[in-house]
């Protein structure tokens, strides 16, 4: 599956946000190693705390379908029923989730506003020195 196809998943993901409360829409794709789509979006709930972001949705179904390791995720996010003006990066607790489901040297992190129009990092580049990260290194 190529970016666009990837990112486009994530937009469509976005579409099924639960966000309520901030009423910021977040869609988010994830690739297997073994080349499986898995979507996720943010889930908000009256208690905060216990909000789930659209990337851990998309991971945590991959992970509950017994896909353990990623190599690509895709990540929009803006105000809900609008346009995506913005870049949505991933908060830092995704970005430690996603450590612990990759190489961060290898993982790539599409932050997209559409399939034309996106910046392409690598985990490691926007979570150096990861705790976990070891265990892509032995
Ligand atoms: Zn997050």
């Amino acid at each position: 599956m190529n970016n666009q196809e990837l990112i486009e998943n994530a937009i469509k993901a976005r579409e099924n946000a639960y966000a309520p409360y901030s009423h910021y829409a977040v869609g988010a794709a994830v690739l297997t190693k073994d080349g499986q789509v898995y979507t996720g979006c943010n889930i908000e709930n009256a208690s905060y705390g216990a909000t789930n972001c659209g990337e851990r949705t998309a991971i945590f179904k991959a992970v509950s379908e017994g896909h353990k390791e990623m190599v690509k995720i895709a990540i929009v996010g803006g105000k809900e029923n609008e346009e995506i003006k913005e870049y949505a990066y991933p908060c830092g607790v995704c970005r430690q989730v996603m450590a612990e489901f990759c190489n961060p040297k290898e993982m790539t992190i599409l932050i997209a506003k559409s399939g034309a129009d996106y910046i392409e990092k690598k985990l490691d580049e926007i979570l150096p020195l990861q705790f976990g990260g070891d265990l892509w290194n032995i």
